[in-house]
């Protein structure tokens, strides 16, 4: 079947959590306090997978200042950067105070709803990711991985130490793969348990300690659908705060096509034509079958299969 009987997939749509439009300024985290103090510092509020927004008109605002936080945030800021010259940080807020939070006035939902739905401006999706993610760390890290002793946030939130035997911590970003593998006029895709009906997507995993990106993609492929996979091809990549990844895209040659699917890992596992991934990618597939949104990088590795060009680097 040729390309020009596919539904037309448009133009690129944009990825979820690229383009961050801060400047990390990391030579000024040591004066984070002092930042704060600024009357042009906002305030991002994040509580475990929710963000908080206020109304601005029509629209919502997640960007608070040092006083409207005061009701709603706890512990310490972390600080992101600048955006055009002014500061700007990430607070959490308790989960369990959301509906406290509603009634007080404030717009509060999870973070992947905020990004699939467009409920705020594109250009806070970057900070939120990294405010999260961040937000994350140290909720799960109070403690010295090495000797045990409660360490303390430094540099706005960018380091650990610990007082008991000095060791620096850092935060962390755990490197994912995720791959389209594909042959010819087909590709493989899967179903977690856990996706909405319908659903098909790219396989993933994470990249071990010890291996290339490349062979992380060999090897899941492998252990997740039992195909061996040849050429590797990097498409892009997107910070994913779910809850600190860096999800690394690649299109692979598979080099056969039986299937001997981890149940494990997978609830199924099947070949499509490219016909019917463009079906799926346009949500026209007359099964109700469909592919993940714009703001996943999944989304951009089927794109660029049924579109025959690499997917925009991020
Ligand atoms: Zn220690």
């Amino acid at each position: 079947m040729s390309a020009s009987s596919f539904p037309d997939p448009g133009p690129w749509p944009r990825l979820g959590y690229v383009h961050s439009p801060l400047d990390r300024a990391a030579h000024l985290r040591r004066d984070w306090e002092a930042l704060l103090d600024r009357p042009d510092a906002r305030l991002y509020l994040l509580g475990g997978e929710f963000v908080a927004a206020k109304p601005a008109g029509d629209a919502l605002d997640p960007l608070f200042t040092r006083a409207e936080t005061l009701a709603h945030g706890t512990g310490t800021p972390v600080f992101l950067g600048l955006s055009e010259g002014a500061p700007r940080f990430g607070l959490r807020f308790d989960p369990g105070r959301r509906e406290e939070m509603e009634t007080a006035g404030l717009f509060v939902s999870d973070l992947r709803s905020i990004a699939t739905q467009g409920l705020l401006p594109p250009e806070h999706l970057g900070p939120l990711a990294c405010a999260k993610a961040l937000n994350a760390w140290h909720g799960r890290h109070r403690f010295c991985a090495n000797c045990g002793q409660e360490s303390g946030m430094i540099e706005g939130g960018w380091r650990r130490d610990c007082p008991g035997c000095g060791a620096q911590h850092f935060p962390r970003t755990d490197p994912v793969v995720i791959m389209l593998a594909t042959r010819g006029d087909l590709c493989l895709m899967g179903r977690q348990a856990h996706f909405a009906p319908g659903m098909w997507s790219a396989l993933a995993g994470f990249v071990e300690p010890g291996e290339t990106a490349e062979e992380a993609v060999r090897r899941e492929v492998l252990e997740e659908a039992g195909v061996k996979v040849g050429a590797v091809t990097y498409q892009t990549c997107q910070p994913w705060p779910f809850p600190m990844s860096l999800m690394i895209g690649f299109l692979a040659e598979a080099e056969g096509a039986d299937l001997v699917i981890d149940r494990s890992e997978l609830e199924d596992a099947r070949w499509f034509t490219r016909h019917e991934t463009a079906l799926m990618l346009a949500r026209t597939h007359p099964d109700g079958l469909f592919t993940p949104p714009p703001v996943a990088i999944a989304h951009h590795l089927i794109r660029a299969f049924v579109v025959g060009e690499d997917a925009p680097k991020g």
